[in-house]
């Protein structure tokens, strides 16, 4: 089947590529991401793939659907770029990659917290200006810390394992709380007000939906303890980052590990090097020491761009035989729970 993949960078041709070689699709790859302006690189393709930061939109879905395309398959596990209302509305069937590997989320936010907890940035670039002074880069342990886990799905399940593993005690809070993975692995589910109050470090691994958009704001940034270090890997718009900013500056949070920002569409995955960076919140945030922020590159690791690519060139080829897409995401199937309780 003819394909259309947007926003194509060379690690995702290479997967897609290599991945294709067991399907036979005839695959496009197009650099841009897929909005309202590029939609019409489509026409007359029957699937598109999308990534995380392209905007699959209502008039998006209207120029795509009109150009031919009935199946989106997105390379991502969130689905939040897409309208699946106008998507169902319009007969376009739309596919995601559920599970590509935990392990490199997961790993990734773990990566942050260390980083940020040993200062270990800090450190790389003063020994490199021959600067061997440990004035300023004194750590904690995190046997003993009290981790809160935002989301025990398939990521903030390995990632509190992985947390456990360190000696940690780990508080966990989902829409689903799961009596056996506390059973099995010590975690104990807690409301989220007891996690947010208690958690030296907080990791967020919950998908973007109304119920979770701003889950840490203002208020809840001032119920966590001081010192707290806030890891977000899940989507930005988890986290109030003008929020965030003014609890930087105040002192109250100790460190923030960021793979997401809400606003990232349109500069995360670009080089804007020499160019004036516009988005003044994040420009803010990239000056304080004790802020990392890696460009959403969790998911980035041989093992997950392979998952990946296998996955969306299977659903392609299902829907090309019209078998059943056993990673289809339907608008009813997004979870409509209460705003989250604190
Ligand atoms: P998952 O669907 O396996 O787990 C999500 C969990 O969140 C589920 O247990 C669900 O019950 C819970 N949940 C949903 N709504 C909730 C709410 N309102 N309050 C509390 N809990 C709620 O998803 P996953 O594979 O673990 O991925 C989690 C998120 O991580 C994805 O949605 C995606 O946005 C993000 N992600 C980021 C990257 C990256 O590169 N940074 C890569 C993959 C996924």
């Amino acid at each position: 089947m003819r394909l259309a993949v947007f926003d194509t960078h060379r690690y995702d041709r290479d997967a897609l590529e290599k991945a294709n070689a067991g399907f036979g699709h005839a695959l496009t790859f197009f650099e841009p991401r897929l909005t309202l302006q590029t939609a019409r690189l489509a026409d007359g393709f029957p699937a598109v793939c999308s990534f995380v930061n392209d905007r699959v939109d209502a008039a998006t879905l209207e120029v795509l659907h009109a150009g031919g395309v009935r199946l989106v398959a997105a390379r991502s596990a969130g689905y939040n770029h897409v309208d699946l209302e106008t998507a169902r509305r319009l007969g376009i069937r739309v596919t995601r990659v559920p599970e590509y590997s935990p392990h490199a989320v997961a790993e990734h936010a773990v990566a942050l917290v260390l980083s940020l907890v040993r200062h270990i940035p800090r450190a790389f670039s003063r020994v490199r200006d021959w600067n061997f002074s440990l004035d300023g880069l004194v750590g904690f342990d995190l046997a003993g810390k009290t981790v809160g886990v935002v989301g025990t799905g398939r990521i903030g399940r390995v990632a509190a394992r992985i947390f456990r593993g360190f000696g940690c005690r780990v508080l966990c809070y989902d829409v689903a709380p799961d009596a056996g993975f506390e059973r099995e692995t010590g975690v104990r589910f807690v409301p989220l007000e007891e996690l947010f109050s208690a958690s030296d470090i907080i990791s967020l691994h919950v998908p973007l939906t109304p119920s979770t958009r701003h889950m840490v704001d203002g208020a809840a940034l001032a119920r966590m303890k001081k010192g707290v270090v806030l890891v977000n890997t899940g989507r930005g718009a988890l986290i109030n980052s003008r929020a965030l900013l003014a609890a930087l500056k105040t002192g109250h949070i100790g460190g923030a590990g960021l793979d997401v920002y809400e606003e990232e569409e349109g500069i995360f995955f670009q080089d804007l090097s020499g160019q004036v960076l516009q988005d003044d919140t994040l420009a803010r945030l990239l000056t304080f020491p004790n802020v990392l922020v890696t460009s959403h590159q969790a998911f980035l690791t041989h093992e997950a761009l392979a998952n990946i690519a296998e996955t969306t060139l299977a659903s392609v080829t299902a829907f090309e035989r019209g078998e059943p897409l056993v990673n289809e995401v339907r608008a009813e199937q997004v979870i409509r729970a209460p705003p989250a309780s604190r």
